[in-house]
């Protein structure tokens, strides 16, 4: 397990990945009835980007710094809640701090909703720990994903999410064990929401992914890619994706206006896009943007 956050935090990969979990989130907290988070690649639940990690990489420049500067006007509802809780870290840390998955649900918890965190990591399953113990509704176990999640689920509350972030070490060839993990959560809790996110590298390996993603027989996949290079480029990270299981309604539409907004802040590059499509469903929403200025 080589994989540490703290040098990736904040950047542009992170900041499209939060955006859209707070979408989902925002979207549950609309019932009054209590739901269940669960994170399955947690993480330190938060991050000191003054630290010399994020300092080294200064990745949150492609990403948190970027949406920071953006222009006010016409800014989507989600990026505007991802904007205020950022603010909200910082004012009550003091510094240079960017909020991971788990600090982010939490933060739009209520009472009665619970929150399981998983993460593998000793030393960032400790920190999660010391962060977060404290609260009564958050539950946090130093567990591998993989036998962890469907061991948790399905929740006593029926409703909820699953965020399924891991590190892609072992998994960058073909995504089938994460394929797997989704397809056996899916059978044990076919109602619940899960959002899996994964990098885009390598476009030919997203388009195996995606088929093995059909081949599962899941009902209701929705996949959203933000590319702010070339698919094709191979020089390292080009897009950011995010498959959700069992979406809201009507967040296809939204998640689309939103890529829109994020891909003119994220990149200048001519051929960068976007795309929200229905895997096993006929209809592509659609790719790519109406372009805004920086
Ligand atoms: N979800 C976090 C966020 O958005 O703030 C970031 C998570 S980071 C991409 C992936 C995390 O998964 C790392 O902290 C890594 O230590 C952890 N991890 C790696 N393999 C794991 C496994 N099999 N089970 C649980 N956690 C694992």
């Amino acid at each position: 397990m080589n994989y540490r956050h703290h040098y990736h935090a904040g950047n542009f990969a992170d900041v499209v990945k939060h955006v859209l979990l707070l979408g989902l989130l925002e979207a549950l907290g609309r019932k009054d009835t209590p739901f269940c988070y669960v994170d399955t690649h947690a993480g330190c639940g938060l991050y000191d980007l003054g630290a010399s990690e994020a300092q080294r990489t200064l990745e949150f420049k492609t990403g948190l710094s970027r949406v920071k500067a953006a222009p006010a006007a016409g800014t989507p509802a989600w990026v505007t809640d991802y904007q205020k809780a950022v603010a909200a870290l910082q004012a009550e840390r003091g510094g240079f701090w960017y909020p991971g998955s788990p600090w982010l649900a939490l933060h739009g918890m209520r009472a009665q909703d619970r929150a399981l965190l998983m993460e593998l990591h000793p030393e960032d399953a400790g920190t999660l720990k010391q962060h977060f113990t404290r609260l009564p509704q958050v539950a946090v176990h130093q567990r591998d994903a993989y036998e962890g999640l469907t061991a948790l689920i399905p929740p006593k509350e029926k409703r909820g999410l699953v965020l399924i972030d891991p590190p892609y070490e072992e998994e960058r060839d073909d995504y089938a064990p994460v394929v797997e993990l989704l397809q056996k959560a899916h059978a044990k809790w076919p109602t619940g929401m899960y959002a899996l996110w994964f990098p885009i590298k390598d476009y030919h390996a997203i388009t195996r992914f995606y088929r093995r993603l059909r081949n599962t027989g899941i009902p209701r996949i929705l996949a959203t890619e933000l590319n702010v290079l070339p698919p094709d480029n191979s020089l390292g990270l080009n897009g950011t994706g995010m498959v959700i299981v069992n979406p809201p309604w009507q967040f296809d539409a939204r998640a689309l206006t939103t890529l829109q907004w994020l891909l003119g802040v994220l990149s200048e590059h001519p051929q960068s896009s976007c795309r929200v499509q229905w895997l096993n469903g006929e209809t592509v929403v659609v790719d790519t943007p109406p372009r805004k200025a920086r």
